[in-house]
């Protein structure tokens, strides 16, 4: 799509997500970057391109041909699904990764309030490391001021925020490390909906926090 985009993955994530070791919602939200990003698309293909190089320099290993098959046979399942129109209509139509990850769930994820600006529709992703979750603020609404007990990983997927160090808009990937505290909040002109990967729930440190902890916390699906 643009290739407007002002924050990107490092180049290690990028190369893991080449390589195919990145931990799986940690590459939801890279692929959902991708998507959006031209300048990360070709800096994939390069690692990509060393990458079959160095495979082609080492022994080829045996392929488990049923278990190939099996992935095959999903992967055609699932694009096949995503043609269908109204399926995932009830969150949106967002990069093809997480139009993905909406279509393969029997329960497709409903918005749900968290707070006054925020809604939430959690994703099933099957894996429990992180809670994976798509997040919608309202225009100029104001998330509570929290900070992370681990990492999260965020992809603007429509309209743009703002915290205390920048601006984020379509396609932009931020990354928040633990002792990271922000106060997120939806532009003016339009509701925000990002893509979120959080490693353990966050930690609320305004004076409301005692009350919004609990609401904020996602419910693993
Ligand atoms: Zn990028």
């Amino acid at each position: 799509m643009n290739s407007k985009t002002v924050h990107h993955p490092e180049t290690s994530m990028l190369l893991e997500f080449s390589a195919g070791t990145l931990e799986t919602a940690a590459s939801i939200c890279v692929s959902a970057h991708l998507h959006f990003c031209a300048h990360c698309r070709d800096s994939l293909l390069r690692l990509d391109q060393v990458g079959s190089k160095l495979m082609e320099d080492s022994q080829a290993e045996p392929v488990d041909e049923a278990l190939f098959a099996s992935v095959m046979e999903r992967i055609d399942r699932l694009e096949d699904g995503a043609s269908e129109p109204d399926k995932y209509s009830q969150v949106g139509d967002y990069p093809p990764s997480v139009n993905k990850l909406i279509e393969a769930d029997d329960n497709p994820p409903l918005w749900r309030r968290l707070s006054g600006s925020v809604d939430v529709a959690s994703l099933k992703t099957g894996q429990k490391k992180f809670e994976v979750a798509l997040h919608r603020i309202c225009a100029g609404g104001k998330t509570p001021k929290h900070d992370h007990g681990g990492l999260e990983y965020t992809v603007v997927l429509k309209g743009s925020f703002s915290d205390e160090r920048s601006v984020y808009s379509e396609g932009d990937f931020i990354l928040r490390k633990p002792g990271d505290t922000h106060q997120p909040m939806g532009a003016q002109n339009g509701e925000c909906i990002c893509l979120s990967a959080q490693s353990a729930p966050i930690k609320l440190s305004s004076p409301l926090g005692f009350i919004m902890n609990n609401l904020l916390r996602i419910n693993p699906r």
